[in-house]
């Protein structure tokens, strides 16, 4: 079977053709990273009229490059949710508009759903990979900071999220209060590759309540007020701030990763997501484990189609299908695939 992907659910247009087992044969993606530079986070509105520019010229680049034509189609996976609804009905429109034309059946995605199959991708040990579950998943993106149990394919249990930011968008406030662009996780990344990470001590995770869950704003406000009142240490000292900040970021998802890893007894770690990419977290994860952990690889990590085609097939192989009454939710929980009957 081959699957179009296409995710449109951000600023990054992206269509994809992909084989029922996660080998890829094209995979494309039209950043908009420069037209939202400038604002320091993504305009929602510029973002979809991008997307309604773009996205048809990038399916039918992933088609060529996959040596492969529109009639060559067997599904089409488009993320429907979560994420900028305008952004998303793009997507979703020309997933409807060549479902009807081809006749070929149409599949909604869970962005964060399509974030874990980029591990399940070709290049990845879990790649046609059958015993590696139980696995604790760990998604950190821009958005959302979350640990889900994912005990078989399509099969999950939310075992804790973020009470309020995202360790993304964590980073990126810190970036932008710097006066730095979106997205502001490799800046600080590059920044702090040369400096001491523990030349500040921000605070970690004091909250009580379930150990799973995570929260950034404190340590947001912290490292903020650490930039205002430190004006001379941020002009000598930038790269051992920047490296602190970014290991304290990282301290909160390890700690409570790790818990939750051994509380659960998985026999692996995935981490999906933006923040996936960074080189500390990878680093230190992989250092701290007693457990395997899986990372995407580098093009999969960031938002892309290949993850939501893959995920597509899926879930059609449970004999889920969509229809052209398919709509689009800024919010959307991961939900488990029906039992087949
Ligand atoms: P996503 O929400 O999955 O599209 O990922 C975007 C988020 O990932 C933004 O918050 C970025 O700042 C963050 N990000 C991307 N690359 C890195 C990196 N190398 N280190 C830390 N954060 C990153
Ligand atoms: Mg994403």
């Amino acid at each position: 079977m081959k699957i179009l992907g296409i995710e449109t659910s951000c600023d990054d247009t992206a269509a994809a053709v992909v084989d029922s087992n996660g080998r890829v044969l094209s995979n494309l993606l039209s950043s908009q990273e420069a037209f939202h530079r400038d604002f320091g986070g993504i305009v929602p509105e510029i973002a979809s009229r991008k997307h309604a520019e773009l996205i048809g010229y990038v399916i039918l680049e992933a088609l060529t490059l996959a040596h492969i034509t529109l009639q060559d189609i067997d599904l089409i996976a488009v993320t429907n949710g979560p994420g900028l609804e305008g952004s998303l009905l793009v997507g979703v429109e020309a997933g409807k508009a060549l479902s009807f034309a081809l006749e070929r059946p149409l599949i909604g995605i869970n962005h964060l759903e399509g974030h874990i199959y980029s591990l399940f991708l070709e290049g990845s040990p879990l790649y046609n990979a059958k015993a590696y579950f139980p696995l604790l998943i760990l998604i950190v993106s821009g958005g959302h900071t979350e640990l889900i149990l994912m005990e078989d394919h399509l099969k999950y249990r939310m075992i804790g999220r973020t009470r309020d930011d995202a360790a993304g968008e964590a980073i990126d406030k810190f970036a932008r209060f710097l006066g730095y662009g979106y997205p502001g996780g490799p800046v600080i990344e590059k920044i702090g590759q040369s400096g001491n990470p523990d030349f500040v001590k921000f605070p970690g995770l004091s909250f009580k309540g379930s150990p799973y869950e995570f929260s950034f704003s404190g340590i947001k406000t912290a490292g903020i007020y650490y930039l205002e009142g430190h004006s001379d240490l941020v002009s000598t000292h930038l790269a051992d701030i920047a490296a602190s900040y970014e290991k304290a970021i990282i301290n909160i998802l390890i700690e409570r990763t790790l818990k939750a890893a051994s509380d659960f007894n998985v026999s692996g770690i995935g981490v999906v997501g933006g923040v996936s990419a960074n080189k500390r977290l990878k680093e230190m994860l992989m250092a701290e484990s007693k457990i395997p952990v899986y990372f995407p690889q580098k093009p999969y990590s960031t938002d892309n189609a290949a993850m939501i085609a893959l995920c597509g097939s899926k879930h059609y192989k449970m004999g889920e299908m969509d229809n052209l009454l398919i709509d689009v939710y800024s919010r959307l929980e991961i939900q488990s695939a029906p039992v087949k009957k």
